[in-house]
């Protein structure tokens, strides 16, 4: 166990996982792929495909392999691709468009109806596409010919996206690349959040549940923007639907990280300045949410217009309190910082990329749903540890309940509840159990005479002198002021007499050689159990013993065992 808390808080682990998750992710166009060419610019009203043609001066040239934005003209943007070298391959062949968004795209095959795909409309006479959109070409251009694309983006988001042609057999094998990857890495953060789920139920933990609700939605995010929620997951939705599911689904991940983050790091104690901003910040982002949803169309733009930018600070802001709680000594922030920086680095890279920045970064939705992945695994470790920490701290305040500070004896309370326990195995093995009770003898006189200095070294001393004869699995507490009683499991009459007679001796051999040079006496009470007699009755026999040694002149020990009570001086 010991083992397996050091590994969990070892960063190196951590180190090793975010490696092994960046290996999944090289997804690189296949040697194979035919090496394209491209041009395009945006279209204006009444133009029909076949008169944008090569040579037209105002089309733009880009390069198909890497990532290219087409803005949001009114009117859509003309693709035209055509082979960098020789002639069009041998048919059939795919056109592939990865990381498509919410845009549609259609293709004017020469001579047939044009074709249309989009993400959320799962096309059922078309290929198996996944994260990407797929056009099966038949009758290839002619020689020279390019091949003609319209892309519409009114009221979605343009993103940017690569253009592959590739054999059916190198698509699908692609394709299923990006299945797998795609469903390993939604997997890991559905099943995190569900193991969060239980444990912040079990432990009544809220932070658990924060952490559950903010990586189900981030999963959602992911699900909606790559299209898995349509294909495979088969759920048919409007761009408006899923515009909406995206904005509350990004609003819920915001919230509950924000929350999250707080209790994870104790942005309380570590950082209350910046806990209070990032609160305001959340109100602000539930309260647009919330005009979002009333019925007046006015008050919904202007939510909608403010919400997005403000949801991009979102993840720069957790965090730069993640860095400042780290800093200010929050264990928890480190392994926030590990699990968060990757994710957010490709977040904030991929929206980059619609402005034309990293464009040959082409795997960016596989890294997007990789550091998500690896998100979800770190702050489960985070989490894992959280819950060791909480347990060793509880485990420690109650051992420090059961001890008395003084001389680091186990209290009353908790020796009492020892000796049930103790007495009940005793009992069931039948074997005898013998108490004692010690008291100090004239410890007025030593706390006036000396102070109440002399006094706390006089009763350490007993307790030194009690730990010095006495056996692992005897029960040594203190009772009251100068008063300590002792279980000796397995002890009968004659055995609990010698050790209580041993302590007697080492007491004053100890306390001689103290400071003060004085010898200290203790009258010592002792009593062996008897059949069916309860730990109560033992025990104020033991302390009647004690009595009877103090009458009988102190610093001895008395058996309650016999008549006349047995003595030894
Ligand atoms: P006797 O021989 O009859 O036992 O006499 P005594 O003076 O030891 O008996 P008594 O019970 O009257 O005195 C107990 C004293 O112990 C009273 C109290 O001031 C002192 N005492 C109790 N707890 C502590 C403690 O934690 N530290 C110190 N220095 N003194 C304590
Ligand atoms: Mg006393
Ligand atoms: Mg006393």
């Amino acid at each position: 166990m010991r083992v397996l808390e050091s590994w969990i808080v070892d960063t190196r682990i951590m180190l090793l996982l975010l490696l092994g998750l960046l290996s999944l992710l090289p997804v690189r166009a296949s040697a194979a792929d035919l090496a394209l060419e491209g041009a395009w610019r945006a279209a204006e009203a009444g133009e029909v495909a076949a008169s944008v043609g090569r040579d037209d001066p105002r089309l733009q040239r880009f390069d198909p392999a890497r990532k290219q934005g087409f803005g949001s003209g009114e009117h859509g943007s003309w693709v035209l691709l055509w082979p960098a070298q020789g002639h069009w391959p041998q048919v059939p062949w795919m056109l592939e468009v990865k990381a498509p968004g919410l845009q549609t795209f259609t293709w004017y095959p020469p001579g047939a109806a044009p074709r249309h795909a989009q993400l959320m409309q799962a096309d059922e006479t078309g290929w198996p596409a996944h994260g990407r959109l797929a056009f099966l070409v038949h009758t290839a251009p002619a020689d020279g010919e390019p091949l003609r694309l319209h892309i519409e983006a009114r009221g979605v988001i343009p993103t940017s996206v690569t253009f592959t042609v590739r054999t059916i057999a190198d698509y699908l094998r692609g394709d299923a690349r990006w299945l797998v990857l795609a469903t390993a890495c939604l997997a890991v953060m559905a099943a995190m959040a569900l193991m969060a789920l239980v444990f912040g139920v079990r432990l009544r933990d809220p932070t658990f549940l924060y952490y559950a609700l903010f990586v189900l939605a981030y999963a959602v995010i992911l699900g909606l923007q790559t299209g898995y929620a349509v294909e495979p997951l088969g759920w048919s939705a409007s761009v408006a639907q899923v515009r909406t599911w995206g904005g509350l689904a990004t609003t819920v991940s915001v919230v509950f990280a924000i929350l999250f983050q707080d209790r994870f790091t104790e942005l309380r104690r570590h950082a209350p300045g910046g806990r209070r901003l990032l609160f305001a910040y959340a109100a602000v982002i539930v309260l647009l949410l919330t005009l979002r949803l009333l019925p007046i169309e006015s008050v919904d733009a202007f939510a909608r217009a403010a919400i997005n930018p403000l949801l991009v600070l979102g993840g720069p802001l957790l965090l730069a309190m993640g860095v400042l709680a780290a800093w200010r000594g929050s264990r928890h922030a480190l392994f926030f910082l590990i699990g968060w920086t990757p994710l957010l680095v490709t977040t904030v890279l991929g929206s980059l990329q619609s402005g034309g920045f990293a464009p040959g970064w082409t795997w960016s939705e596989e890294a997007m749903l990789g550091t998500g992945a690896l998100e979800a695994l770190v702050l489960s470790l985070g989490l894992a540890d959280r819950s060791l920490a909480l347990r060793r701290d509880r485990d420690r305040a109650r051992e420090l309940a059961d001890i008395d500070a003084l001389t680091g004896l186990l209290n009353r309370r908790a020796w009492i509840e020892r000796v049930y326990l103790l007495n009940e195995a005793m009992s069931q093995s039948g074997q005898p159990l013998s108490v004692l009770f010690l008291d100090l003898d004239h410890f007025k006189d030593l706390n006036d005479r000396h102070g109440h200095e002399a006094g706390d070294e006089a009763l350490r001393t007993l307790a030194a002198a009690m730990r010095e004869e006495l056996r692992e699995q005897d029960l040594i507490g203190r009772y009251g002021g100068e008063e300590f009683v002792i279980a000796l499991p397995g002890a009968d009459r004659v055995h609990a007499l010698r050790v209580a007679d041993r302590i007697r001796r080492r007491l004053h051999e100890r306390s001689a050689a103290g400071p003060l040079r004085i010898a200290q006496t203790a009258s010592i009470g002792a009593a062996t159990q008897q059949a069916g007699e309860d730990v109560t009755a033992l025990l104020k026999r033991a302390d009647e013993a004690m009595y009877a040694a103090k009458g009988a002149g102190r610093d001895r020990v008395v058996h309650a065992g016999s008549p006349d009570g047995e003595q030894m001086a």
